[in-house]
């Protein structure tokens, strides 16, 4: 499982997050299942890459 470290809406700060889904296409809109490993609380964020940050 990989991990990246994200900011925890919980935890206010930036911690470790596992990766939990990952999808395996790479879709316009790529959003992946984060989970703290401090506070183990879930969110979907998007991808690292603000490349795709056009408002359609
Ligand atoms: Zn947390």
């Amino acid at each position: 499982m990989s991990s990246e470290v994200r900011f925890c809406d919980r935890c206010m700060r930036r911690t470790r997050h596992d990766i939990v889904v990952e999808p395996e296409m790479a879709t316009y809109k790529r959003r992946r299942l984060y989970r703290c490993s401090i506070c183990g609380k879930e969110s979907w964020k998007r991808g690292l890459r603000p490349s795709s940050e056009i408002s359609y």
